[in-house]
């Protein structure tokens, strides 16, 4: 089988790419993190999860992955990231706050809700509020390009004056008509020569509390600014990956792409990789839509749309059943079967640890490998990769049963295959066997050592007595010619 090397879909060429890192074996990935005023939600997981599976899979490739994501703390502004009130500033001001008080805790909640989604923590996780300077420099050298102007102590990108030398609408394909006809009036807008035009520095209103000085005004930096600021200090002028959620693709990415390529001269990031969106019962989420559900009531079962608490692995292998372009639908039917799902494929995991090597083998885990590399490096096609894992729990058990054999080096092969796509790349851990569980194994194959002692001693009370005590905390045992198996129950 020919073996070809990633491709990715790139959103701004719109066909599947292969992936040639700029400086191999670096790779600079940049993802757009949360705005942190609220609590961690569905919305949250899907990208969290998608990058770091692609994240985990290029490391698994050998490559060393500087992966920046950024926490939004300032200038995210309500309405299409522009106009209206800074969202943390928002919230800060109803529960009578200090707005860094707001994000420092909802930036915990996010990491706490991460680690339960195994999301691993990226390399470098800046704060918008901590490149100001950056940002500040940013809108100096647009301004000396000539594609921005100020207005009132505020500055604005100038998409006219950039579209007469590149060309402003590259990622989503909208035309400034289009823009215009999709606008609504809205206070400041006057400032702006086009309505179109989007803010790289707002003057800040007297009662607004997040302010720094700067040559135009005290105010703060417009929201598209940081990402492009961030990205370019740790990742360089041009970098590999820019991902991000779809829903940002418009105005965040493209203004991005406008402003890195306005102060460069070129195109920052190489290929633009988006994550499709998360539907609840096939409809849009939203606070008025009353379906906005947060990570902690999906983990505690507590929104009233649950009809169950569901785990974060649960959510984890949801989110992975799909490939990340697709759109994805919660529905408390699908998110049970999720839940079955993994549980069968954590109990094939736990089985493919307890079989015995035979002299020769029927099945060839070479093909598990093929199948793995094949669906991965098809853009990142998660939902084939658990295809192929589950033909694969229909032969461990098979081995289990005896119905097929396996030898002591082909075993240890599968283990290791099936530990590396299970584990280290889908990033899935086995919660019913975290923490002091994992030593319920071996201390259950001990125990089961004594059990077999006692037979072949013919101590039939002391073996019966053994497995009945088992039976009493949960653990079957089922005798075989050649020894036991175990199951939890
Ligand atoms: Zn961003």
């Amino acid at each position: 089988m020919e073996q070809k090397g990633l491709m990715l879909y790139n959103t701004l060429s719109r066909t599947k790419e292969e992936f040639i890192p700029y400086n191999p074996p670096h790779v600079g990935l940049y993802v757009c993190g949360p705005t942190v005023y609220g609590d961690p939600h569905l919305g949250h997981a899907r990208p969290a999860v998608t990058f770091d599976l692609l994240f985990r899979y290029l490391t698994s490739l050998g490559y060393k992955v500087r992966y920046v994501r950024n926490i939004t703390d300032v200038g995210h502004l309500e309405h299409d990231a522009d106009e209206g009130e800074d969202k943390i500033t928002k919230k800060a001001r109803l529960e009578k706050l200090e707005p860094m008080e707001v994000s420092h805790y909802y930036t915990e909640r996010y990491h706490r809700a991460m680690d339960e989604l195994n999301v691993l923590t990226p390399s470098i996780e800046p704060r918008a509020s901590g490149h100001i300077i950056e940002q500040i420099e940013l809108v100096k050298k647009i301004l000396d390009e000539g594609f921005a102007y100020i207005s009132e102590g505020s500055v604005y990108f100038d998409i006219d004056a950039y579209n007469r030398k590149h060309h402003y609408g590259t990622l989503s394909g909208r035309t400034t008509d289009e823009m215009l006809s999709g606008t609504r009036t809205l206070d400041g807008q006057s400032e702006k020569r086009n309505p179109y035009d989007f803010a790289l520095w707002k003057k800040a209103a007297p009662e607004h509390i997040m302010r720094w000085p700067s040559p135009w005004s005290d105010g703060f930096p417009g929201w598209h600014l940081e990402c492009s600021a961030m990205s370019t200090k740790y990742l360089g002028e041009r970098f590999d990956i820019h991902g991000g959620g779809m829903d940002l693709m418009f105005p965040h990415h493209e203004c991005e792409i406008a402003q890195s390529t306005a102060a460069c001269g070129h195109e920052a990031a190489h290929y633009w990789v988006h994550n499709n969106m998360i539907t609840i019962n096939g409809k849009k989420m939203g606070k008025s839509l009353g379906n906005f559900i947060t990570l902690e009531e999906l983990f505690t079962g507590s929104h009233e749309l649950l009809v169950q608490a569901y785990s974060p692995m649960t959510i984890r292998f949801f989110v992975l059943q799909a490939h990340y372009r697709s759109t994805l639908d919660f529905s408390n039917e699908a998110l049970q079967a999720a839940e079955k799902g993994l549980d069968r494929l954590m109990k094939a995991v736990e089985t493919l640890g307890k079989i015995k090597p035979a002299a020769t083998s029927s099945v060839n885990p070479a093909e598990l490998d093929e199948a793995y590399a094949a669906a991965m490096n098809d853009d990142l096609n998660s939902p084939l990769v658990i295809a192929a894992l589950f033909d694969w729990v229909r032969t461990i058990n098979q081995l289990n049963e005896g119905q097929q054999t396996i030898s002591a080096e082909d075993l240890e092969h599968l283990r290791k295959s099936v530990n590396t796509i299970v584990f280290d790349v889908l990033g899935l851990r086995n919660e019913s066997a975290s923490g002091a569980d994992d030593k319920v194994g071996p201390l259950v194959e001990m125990i089961l050592d004594v059990r077999s002692e006692a037979k072949a001693a013919k101590n039939w009370a002391l073996s019966d007595q053994i497995r009945d005590k088992l039976a009493e905390i949960g653990i079957r045992v089922k005798d075989r010619k050649d020894g036991a198996d175990w199951e939890i129950i």
